[in-house]
């Protein structure tokens, strides 16, 4: 116990520091884990209200040059067919997005150079144009060039994960491309510069990621004061290097990939960054597919990402196996999720939902 238990929370903004967190996240006891949720729920409910958004996911292509260690879409993956979606094919999703009451729609893809700057940016026009929604873009390490052209062409917010801030296990599982150097924070400042809405977060369980690591992501999350904070568990891809050696730390000190340390981390990111968008994960839902999405809403989450993606593309973009929704069209994700959130109570969110600032 690292508190004394006659006092209510000790989990209010400056009063959670680095011993506190640590606790939190080894605290197993399902009892005093209670009070982690209840805290997280009502901070939840105070700073963001009881508004989901729902933001509609369309993975436009899973060409990738990278080498992640942890994702299927590295380069070296020859098992999976490449795909990637025509302007007009995004439109159509675009316009789907828009008939269910979406506010958002996120692109996301491998790092594709085939996806070239103009016409990444001409789509973007058209979304703006011709169908009005807010833009997130999910794009991997583009040049600054192209982040500033795409922001210019309407973008509004970019997601990219830092995955880690222990720096040596990522450069282990984010090989460098080429001779230049991976730095996803210097990018993620560059995006702030630009006037982007910034998300960032981490995988949950990497092998060789420690608690202490974990609780500098979380003080990262806060330190970064980042719109949008995704985190979800790792889940191992066979066809990878970290699939096929994990090398994961001594059990006392490798956090695991499990459904309840994510929603510790979901919880302790909430009390962290009351404000923040956060996502109840597919990665979650894939773990728990009869009820994550709820949890990860009931523990600090308040956005949902129905997938959007054409059938005939969707089991292609196998970042990890055995993702949730595979099968389903976007009609069937739009009422599946709806249905869970207005099944605990909440509501759905209208409008682009952006970060509120108080
Ligand atoms: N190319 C883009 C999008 C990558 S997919 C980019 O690099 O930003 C989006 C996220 O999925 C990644 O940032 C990573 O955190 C997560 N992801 C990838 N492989 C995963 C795995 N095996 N298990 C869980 N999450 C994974």
């Amino acid at each position: 116990m690292f508190w004394d238990s006659d006092q209510p929370y000790p989990l209010a903004g400056a009063g959670l520091g680095y011993d506190q967190i640590l606790a939190w996240l080894r605290e197993d006891d399902e009892v005093r884990l209670r009070n982690l949720w209840d805290a997280a729920d009502d901070m939840r409910r105070r700073s963001v209200g009881d508004d989901v958004h729902f933001r509609g996911l369309i993975e436009i292509s899973n060409h990738c040059v990278r080498r992640c260690a942890y994702c299927g879409l590295h380069v070296e993956n020859t098992k999976i067919e490449r795909y990637r979606m025509t302007a007009d094919e995004i439109l159509a999703c675009a316009r789907e997005a828009k008939e269910y009451g979406y506010g958002t729609v996120v692109m996301q893809s491998g790092e594709d150079y085939g996806i070239t700057v103009a016409w990444m940016a001409d789509v973007i026009r058209r979304i703006k144009s011709e169908v009005g929604l807010a833009v997130t873009l999910s794009l991997g390490e583009r040049p600054v060039e192209d982040l500033a052209a795409w922001k210019q062409a309407g973008a509004d917010r970019y997601l990219m994960r830092f995955e880690t801030s222990d720096l040596k296990l990522y450069d282990r599982i984010h090989p460098p491309l080429g001779n230049r150097k991976s730095d996803r924070f210097a990018l993620l400042e560059e995006l702030r510069r630009l006037g982007y809405e910034v998300g960032s977060g981490v995988m949950i369980g990497i092998p060789g990621q420690s608690y202490d690591t974990l609780v500098n992501d979380l003080c990262m999350f806060r330190s970064m004061d980042l719109d949008m904070i995704g985190v979800g568990p790792y889940i191992p891809h066979p066809d990878t290097v970290l699939g096929r050696d994990p090398q994961p730390l001594p059990p006392d000190q490798q956090v695991p990939n499990t459904e309840l340390m994510t929603y510790k981390v979901v919880a302790l990111t909430r009390l962290l960054c009351p404000q923040a968008n956060i996502p109840s994960t597919t990665a979650l839902a894939t773990i728990n597919k009869a009820n994550g999405r709820e949890l990860g809403l009931c523990r600090g989450a308040n956005v949902v990402m129905p997938n959007l993606t054409p059938v005939q593309y969707r089991r292609h973009y196998e970042i990890y196996p055995a993702k949730a929704c595979i099968n389903e069209t976007a009609r069937e994700c739009r009422f599946c999720l709806k249905n869970r959130v207005q099944s605990i109570g909440r509501t759905i969110g209208q409008g682009p939902g952006g970060r509120v600032r108080s």
